[in-house]
């Protein structure tokens, strides 16, 4: 029999760019979560994901990249707790935490990302970091600084890897840096986007390696199709998405990757009660992007209070396509938008003002 079972009529995990947003509009609506509702976050703080390659790049301190949690928690009236959600139950409305808390919720909203994915076998012979959760990535990161690798493999062709290929030559001038793309890079933007980017590859000494799936990690090496192809220090994994594993058993009606499906509402298909945000959920249309979640986040705030005082939910509508902005380490930017793709320094001045601005809104 279950004992210490703490009851909260709302409680959102994960401090995610949508519940950012969220708890933001709930200040300037004057909202407050009703008494004993909780947000369950590992860390005191929320990380800005479009910020991160500019933290490594040396642009940025860590400081301005994190969201404080405990202020904007205080604000809407939700006890911060800082730990992490290991188990839930959508059927009981039982969640348990990594420190051994059991709570019961009435409403619950899951906005608690995905980390990389490691798309291949691997015999734990090399060290492999996720760029996210980012707290992880910055430890190593910075612990490299006082002794850089001698060679480090980046996975992902996507904005991410390109992103951090960039910025870590400038952390680590003298380490031997390679990007590896199981397709071609940047596959889902225009091909000039891909050229601009392979140009700024190249000018970094980054090695680039194009249609190249990562099959294995075997003795210290990686493998394309039983081939060895390099020999590197540490792998930096920027390979998209994948759910965690309490996700896929946790009852909620999941997409066939473990991703939650929602509607337009942001509600779970089979749960109502539970909403999902962000990259952990499933949505037509609506790829995983800090730029997408962002977009959910005040659909969302507005759901839950109308979820909470039984009045009509707010529809999300993803926009058809988003600007995209890659940062260059120099403060210059790639821009794809549509079939459109340039480069330079107005483009990075963009970015830093839409990056900024939105942390100057958050805090
Ligand atoms: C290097 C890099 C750069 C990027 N740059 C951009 C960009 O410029 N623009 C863009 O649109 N996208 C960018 N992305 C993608 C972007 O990071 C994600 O799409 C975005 O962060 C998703 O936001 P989210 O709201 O789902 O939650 P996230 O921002 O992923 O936050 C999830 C939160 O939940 C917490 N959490 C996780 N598990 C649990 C748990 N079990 N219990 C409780 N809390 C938990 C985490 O600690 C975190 O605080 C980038 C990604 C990377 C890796």
């Amino acid at each position: 029999m279950q004992t210490n079972i703490r009851n909260a009529p709302l409680v959102l995990v994960g401090a995610g760019h949508a519940h950012l947003v969220s708890l933001r509009h709930w200040v300037t609506q004057g909202y407050r979560a009703p008494a004993g509702s909780l947000m369950i976050n590992p860390e005191p703080q929320a990380w800005y994901s479009g910020m991160m390659p500019g933290l490594i790049a040396g642009r940025f301190q860590s400081e301005q990249c994190q969201v404080p949690l405990a202020g904007l928690c205080a604000a809407v009236g939700l006890e911060l707790v800082c730990s992490k959600l290991s188990e839930l139950n959508a059927d009981t409305g039982l969640l348990e935490l990594a420190d051994g808390q059991t709570i019961e919720f009435e409403t619950l909203s899951l906005n608690s990302g995905a980390a990389a994915p490691t798309p291949f076998e691997h015999d734990q012979s090399l060290q492999l970091l996720g760029a996210k959760p980012f707290p992880g990535f910055i430890h190593q990161w910075q612990s490299w600084l006082s002794s850089p690798p001698r060679q480090l493999a980046i996975l992902g062709g996507g904005a991410a890897g390109f992103e951090l290929a960039v910025a870590l030559r400038i952390s680590f001038p003298d380490t031997l840096l390679d990007l590896f793309s199981s397709r071609t890079l940047l596959s889902g933007h225009p091909p000039r986007l891909a050229r601009l980017a392979r140009a700024r590859l190249k000018h970094a000494q980054v090695t680039l390696h194009e249609n190249q799936p990562i099959d294995s990690i075997t003795d210290g090496q990686l493998y394309v199709q039983s081939s060895a192809v390099l020999q590197p220090q540490a792998v930096i994994l920027a390979t998209g998405t994948a759910a965690p594993a309490w996700q896929r058993r946790c009852g909620l009606d999941c997409d066939a990757d473990g991703f939650i499906r929602i509607n337009p509402q942001l509600q779970s298909l089979s749960h109502p009660s539970i909403f999902a945000s962000g990259d952990c959920a499933s949505l037509p249309d609506t790829p995983h992007s800090g730029v997408y979640a962002v977009r959910q986040g005040g659909v969302l705030g507005d759901n839950l209070m109308a979820q909470i005082k039984g009045t009509a939910l707010k529809t999300y509508q993803p926009q058809p396509s988003a600007l995209a902005l890659l940062a260059c380490a120099d403060g210059s930017a790639l821009l794809s938008y549509g079939s459109l793709a340039t480069e330079g320094r107005l483009a990075g001045k963009l970015k830093d003002w839409l990056d900024l601005r939105f942390m100057r809104q958050m805090t």
